[in-house]
């Protein structure tokens, strides 16, 4: 006898279901108000800046060329030397990331509409399941902390399948610990390069969601993907009808 096959949705968490950029903006904000060297620069691009320096970062982490620790140390280095600023002290250093950390934890919340669209797709049968690059607990909690643990059903992070995005297997890995059907299962990130490539090299069907873009699909690794701004949409996409 087959077994059934189940209903799945994949979703990416930073900057997916977690409101990565609504923290970060105002911890950056916070951080310019301590520093009278960044007094004269516009936000945005203190974002953009601190952004990538993150992602080198944490990139240099994921390939295991250094420690957690000494990524959220190096994240600081970089941000200040993109921006033309001296070698941060140690001192300010560790103010920069008390600053920081507390004002991006305090904000922590689900991207707009994200709650209401898992609730929905859960009373349609579906389940929903994570994607991430990163530790199992620092994104248990996170899940945790802007309320959508509840409607989850696994989070399967890079620690625990030995993969990460964009490998396909971490996405292959993810549909078989979930039992997923390919033909009922889709794949939804903010990242063209780790969520989109990846799910359709593992041939899922993939939706990307960004709230800035101007268009309803992009033409990606030779594929069109919609677009999704706001996740009160997905439901219409995965045939969820208004009712
Ligand atoms: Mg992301």
């Amino acid at each position: 006898m087959e077994l059934t096959r189940m209903k799945v949705v994949f979703f990416d968490l930073d900057g997916t279901l977690f409101d990565h950029y609504h923290s970060l903006r105002l911890a950056i904000t916070a951080i310019q108000r301590n520093y009278n060297e960044l007094e004269e620069k516009n936000v945005d691009e203190l974002i953009d800046k601190y952004n990538l320096a993150l992602q080198r970062a944490y990139d240099a982490y994921l390939d295991k060329v250094i420690t957690y620790e000494q990524a959220d140390v190096q994240k600081i280095h970089l941000f200040f030397s993109s921006l033309g600023l001296p070698e941060p002290s140690l001192d300010e250093i560790q103010k920069f990331r008390d600053t920081y950390k507390a004002v991006y934890r305090k904000n922590r919340r689900a991207t707009p509409g994200s709650i209401e669209a898992l609730a929905r797709l859960r009373e349609h049968g579906y389940r929903i399941a994570i994607i991430t690059n990163g530790q199992v607990e620092d994104q248990t909690t996170k899940a945790k902390a802007i309320g959508i643990e509840h409607l989850i059903d696994r989070i399967i992070t890079s620690e625990e399948a030995g993969y990460r995005k964009p490998d396909r297997r971490i996405f292959q890995y993810a549909i078989e610990q979930l039992g997923a059907s390919l033909d009922t299962t889709c794949m939804i990130g903010d990242s063209a390069e780790s969520d989109i490539k990846g799910a359709l090299d593992a041939q899922m069907f993939a939706i990307m969601y960004s709230p800035t873009a101007q268009d309803s699909q992009k033409l990606l690794f030779g594929q069109q993907i919609p677009i999704i701004r706001h996740m009160a949409q997905l439901p219409g996409y995965l045939g969820i009808g208004d009712h």
